[in-house]
């Protein structure tokens, strides 16, 4: 969360009035202590603290804190730099450089600050370190040049100075400005307020210890420590360390390093190594604080991911399981509880399939090995499941392979929904689409599916038979009793048919009062007995309508076929329809065979 810092009504000019104050403070230090032999200061921090300021706020507020940098600078230039005369040119290079610095980072938007990552840092240092001052220092070493200076040893100087400068401050300016320091000193807790305070205390007291007597072997301890502060706290611990390194550092070398024997030209020499030094700490620190960033900031994502995953799943009714390759669950959601009365705590370390019926568990082998394989889709496959107490629960289940950021397999995620209350409904329609409202036996449509499976069976060597039974005179029936009784006669028919085949046997309503009977493995000899049983149990029954007691008579007529492998259904069945219809034209009650 980043926030600025404001003054109320009017706090724009305030601020702008502050961060003039504090260039000037910057500009004025810099000028005094590090201009060697009347050219161009070697290091400058002023530039940090306007680019800072002015890539957190859009162009249209540019105006004031320019002005009052401007003023700044000029002010700088004529009582401790180059003199009134070259101080208005120089305070227009040093805002153009600012400008151009803040445009091309907005460019590159850098709303989050140098640091947030590697790309970030890249186009930062690129931007604010290296195109700024080139062009900026065109402008400088040319007032220096007018002085009889060397323009291109100014030039040079300009660049590294302004580079070293802005690179090195900005990141910390910013991240004030931006009150990312917040966090690590007003808003902090006591406890890393005293770490952050012993982190400074000891920063500081490694540099001042290096610097004090300038003695370069021990110039890595420094970088060491900075390291340290920004692993330890990350942008914060790098802007920090950097900036005491630099002042420090500074401090001690443009003071001769505590060897006041030193020359001035051996002055500006060991402070364009130091400029070196500085470089190339920064240069190594930058990078790892942004990615230490980019890292941060992709464990909080992965944080809030995780939250808003657990809520999903500990508040869905569907049952989440996390699986490895091998198929052992991983992690199970609180749902099982409900769903097999297992706890999600037992379900850890066992296999899926274990929770799977086995007749089901090869269809779910082959969908898991098919997320597996295609991690980018979906599989949906439906299994009976097994709760611990042995209950079986039919449930859909859809899975999805999760890859890793190498892109290999790391395993399976699966939902898994209890469908019982679906399946019920499927059966009773499935039921329902292949069953006789009037007499409850399969439909024709049934009849046909069961003599597909005959048909295809019969390849494998197994035999049997079809017949098409017709009531006899059933209109008469109809319009002597009435259309119920002749109900009622249909269904009494059922029941007695039913009753007189064999167990695999089959009874289909196909017609009004037409019937199709298969008969399993059953010879033309066997099913003609059968249908000849029927045809005489039928003749001898006396059938009763509800209204009145008159007996009735009903007879039968049949077309026995016989199945064989190679004949298509409909020839068999348009075999026995003409047996039927001969049956009926010689005389009925009696029974055909198929030609
Ligand atoms: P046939 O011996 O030649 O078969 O004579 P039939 O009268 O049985 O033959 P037809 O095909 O002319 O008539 C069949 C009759 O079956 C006609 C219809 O009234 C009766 N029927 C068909 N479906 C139903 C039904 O669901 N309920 C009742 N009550 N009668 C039906
Ligand atoms: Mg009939
Ligand atoms: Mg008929």
């Amino acid at each position: 969360m980043t926030r600025r810092f404001t003054f109320g009504l009017g706090g724009a000019w305030l601020r702008a009035i502050i961060i003039g104050l504090i260039y000037f403070v910057a500009a004025s230090a810099t000028i005094m202590s590090t201009r060697f032999g009347g050219g161009v200061a070697f290091i400058w921090v002023a530039t940090a603290i306007l680019l800072a300021e002015l890539s957190l706020s859009s162009p249209k507020r540019w105006v004031r804190p320019l002005l009052t940098c401007g003023i700044a600078s000029f002010i700088a230039t004529s009582v401790f730099g180059f003199g009134l005369w070259a101080a208005g040119p120089l305070a227009v290079f040093n805002l153009t450089e600012a400008v151009i610095g803040a445009a091309l980072l907005r460019r590159l938007n850098h709303r989050r600050g140098p640091l947030a990552s590697l790309h970030d840092v890249v186009s930062f240092v690129v931007a604010a370190g290296i195109v700024a001052p080139a062009i900026s220092g065109l402008g400088g070493a040319s007032i220096a040049a007018v002085l009889g200076l060397d323009y291109w040893s100014n030039w040079a100087s300009w660049v590294a100075g302004h580079a070293l400068g802005t690179v090195a401050f900005a990141p910390i300016v910013g991240a004030v400005m931006r009150s990312d320091t917040h966090k690590f000193v007003i808003g902090a807790k006591r406890r890393t307020i005293i770490q952050n305070g012993t982190m400074l205390v000891l920063i500081f007291v490694t540099d001042v210890a290096v610097f004090w007597h300038n003695s370069h072997p021990l110039l890595f301890l420094p970088i060491l420590v900075v390291m340290m502060a920004t692993i330890w706290r990350g942008q914060f611990g790098a802007g920090v360390s950097i900036v005491m390194l630099a002042l420090v550092g500074g401090f001690f070398t443009v003071a001769g390093a505590g060897s006041t024997a030193q020359t001035t030209e051996a002055i500006a020499s060991a402070t364009v190594f130091f400029q070196f030094y500085l470089a190339v700490t920064v240069l190594t620190v930058l990078p790892v604080a942004a990615d230490l960033t980019r890292r941060k900031l992709l464990h909080e994502k992965l944080l809030a991911s995780e939250a808003r995953y657990r809520l999903v799943t500990e508040n869905s009714s569907d049952l989440i399981l996390n699986l490895d390759p091998d198929g052992t669950i991983l992690y199970a959601s609180q749902s099982i509880a409900e769903l097999g009365d297992y706890s999600a705590r037992d379900l850890v370390g066992m296999r899926g399939s274990d929770l799977v019926l086995k007749e089901d568990r090869h269809d779910t082998n082959a969908i898991f090995v098919e997320a597996l394989s295609h991690p980018d889709q979906t599989f949906t496959s439906e299994f009976r499941g097994v709760g611990r107490d042995g209950t079986t629960i039919w449930f859909e289940m859809r899975c999805r392979g999760v890859v890793d950021d190498d892109g290999s397999i790391s395993g399976v995620v699966s939902s898994i929904r209890d469908i019982a209350d679906r399946k019920v409904l499927e059966d009773q329609l499935t039921h329902e689409a292949s069953t006789d409202f009037l007499t409850g036996l399969p439909n024709r449509r049934a009849f046909m599916g069961q003599l597909e499976t005959l048909s295809n069976d019969l390849s494998a060597g197994n035999r049997g038979c079809v017949a098409i039974v017709d009531l006899d005179h059933f209109k008469s029936v109809n319009d002597r009793h009435g259309h119920l009784v002749g109900d009622e006669i249909l269904q009494s028919f059922s029941r007695c048919a039913s009753s007189v085949l064999r167990g695999a046997d089959v009874i289909a309503r196909i017609g009004g009062e037409e019937f199709g009977l298969i008969f399993y493995g059953a010879s033309i000899e066997q099913a003609t007995a059968i249908c000849e049983r029927l045809r005489s149990q039928i003749e001898g029954m006396r059938f009763h309508g509800a209204s009145d007691d008159v007996p009735i008579r009903l007879t039968i007529s049949a077309g026995v076929a016989e199945l064989k492998h190679g004949r298509l259904i409909g020839d068999v069945l348009a075999g026995a329809d003409a047996a039927l219809y001969r049956a009926k034209a010689a005389g009925r009650n009696r029974l055909a065979l198929a030609a």
